[in-house]
């Protein structure tokens, strides 16, 4: 055990007291991003983050992140050094300024010590489509199954024991989804309550800056830097930030939770299906109200078509600057156009093009009412539907994905009927811009699965001391690879 497996209140008490340096940890933590095997990053920043380590000055007493190494997800923004989103069309594109957040973070002294890969711009879920080629779970050795994305990488990293804490995106489910197959903390916000200033935008109307730990209480210590208005960002939200500190005695008493019928039904794996039961036992057994109640199975078997056809339609829109000319190497040909369909042609994956078709068509004049209208009355739908759920319940409780993580040849981005439901709900949170957070329930043969529970707007500090009351009834704390021998 290292300084590093600790949370960060455990490595903060450890720096305060002399038992480790800055530069210690990030000496550790570079090893072990070297000796990784996971392809969990774009960039080691070795140099940069030696130096800022080494530029540090005496450990501030109440900074809780002063000194921490951390990872950010290659689709943040980050001064002077190469951000390519993991896509070839912004190969060498390197920003002038850092993403708020990355800066927030600079500001509290924890230190930067890598980027790392995701699937392309941030589309997909299955960490395969990334320039790099496939990262993996770092929970199978034998590198056949996949950690999830599309924040493949900042999971693998934190999964692997690398860092403490790593930033993500979740627009759909990419940090609360693969923190289910890494066996992490995954955790998004209300939409708006972080700056997504520098985070290259895949479909605003969805994205959130998210990020993975491996405590509940890490989770509420980030919340606590990362949340709050920025005028650079004007979907920032102006509401109060609260004190968002980890409740010392976290409780579940009185708290009505909802649990969705059509997901359970369509749960194919047993071991699942019963330690997800037993964990609705061992809520009311704290005092939890729990109600089993149906959202609407139409509305939900809707949800994936819908959020593809939105996503998409944004993204086409927003990525129409990844032209070949303003970022990124220059497309060949004579005029404009020539050289922006060469640049576009070889920069994106077949994933990108698809949706980047099923965006363009979406939006077509003779297309808009049948798709991306209708889409957007189902997203309304969805929304109002959750409203009245969530005004009798405090929560929603479900397990966050249907199966531990997939293998390479199992896996698609393509619609397809098996898990429709239970592979898709968590984009649920996106839609209503809900805060929502996944956390490990337990290990099936040694592979980590997840269960998720989403909150009222903004009532970020609720959903936090749930899901550690919660993580107190599963034990599972602190969980990575370093851990696996006395992992049952
Ligand atoms: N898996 C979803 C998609 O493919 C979510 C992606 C995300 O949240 N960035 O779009």
């Amino acid at each position: 055990m290292s300084f590093l497996d600790l949370s960060i209140r455990e490595i903060h008490e450890a720096l305060l007291e002399g038992k480790v340096t800055p530069l210690e940890l990030t000496k550790e933590a570079l090893e072990r991003a070297k000796a990784n095997k996971d392809n969990a990053f774009e960039k080691i920043l070795e140099e940069e983050a030696l130096s800022f380590a080494k530029s540090l000055g005496p450990i501030e007493k109440d900074n809780l992140l002063f000194g921490i190494p951390f990872v950010a997800k290659d689709n943040f923004s980050t001064e002077g050094i190469e951000t390519t989103a993991s896509s070839n069309i912004l190969n060498g594109y390197v920003p002038l300024f850092d993403a708020t957040a990355i800066a927030k973070l600079k500001e509290h002294k924890a230190v930067l010590i890598g980027k790392t890969t995701l699937d392309e711009l941030a589309m997909g879920g299955t960490g395969t489509s990334g320039h790099l080629g496939y990262t993996y779970n770092p929970y199978d050795p034998t590198h056949t199954r996949e950690v999830g994305g599309s924040s493949c990488g900042s999971a693998a990293a934190v999964a692997a024991g690398i860092v403490p804490f790593a930033l993500g995106s979740d627009t759909g489910d990419s940090v609360r989804k693969p923190a289910s197959l890494a066996g992490l903390v995954g955790f998004k916000p209300t939409w708006g309550r972080i700056s997504r200033w520098g985070l290259f935008p895949f479909a605003p109307s969805l994205d959130t800056v998210a990020y993975f730990t491996r405590y509940v209480d890490d989770a509420s210590i980030l919340l606590n830097v990362l949340a709050g208005r920025d005028e650079k960002d004007s979907t920032s939200s102006t509401k109060t930030v609260e004190d968002y500190s980890p409740s010392e005695t976290p409780s579940l008493a009185g708290k009505r939770i909802a649990v969705l019928k059509e997901i359970n039904d369509s749960l194919i794996d047993e071991e699942n299906r019963q330690k997800f039961n037993d964990s609705l036992k061992e809520m009311e057994k704290e005092g939890a109200y729990l109600e089993t109640i149906e959202f609407g199975r139409e509305l939900l078997e809707s949800l994936y078509a819908s959020y593809i056809v939105i996503s998409s339609a944004e993204a086409t829109s927003n990525n129409a600057n990844l032209d070949g000319l303003k970022f990124g190497p220059r497309g060949e040909g004579k005029t404009y156009s020539e050289a922006m369909m060469d640049a576009r042609t070889k920069g994106f994956s077949t994933l990108i093009k698809r949706r980047f078709v099923i965006g363009s068509y979406s939006l077509m004049r003779e297309n808009r009412e049948e798709l991306f209208l209708r889409a957007q009355r189902c997203r309304a739908k969805v929304t109002s539907r959750l409203g009245e759920i969530l005004k009798d319940f405090d929560f929603i409780y479900a397990p966050a994905t249907p199966s531990i993580a997939p293998r390479f040849n199992e896996t698609s981005d393509k619609l397809s009927a098996l898990s429709l439901i239970a592979d898709n709900h968590l984009v649920l949170g996106n839609f209503a811009g809900l805060p929502s957070i996944t956390i490990p329930l337990f290990l099936e043969n040694g592979m980590p699965i997840g269960v998720n529970l989403t909150g009222r707007a903004f009532e970020e500090k609720e959903l936090l001391n749930a899901a550690k009351a919660l993580e107190n009834i599963t034990g599972l704390k602190g969980l990575s690879i370093r851990m696996k021998g006395e992992l049952k």
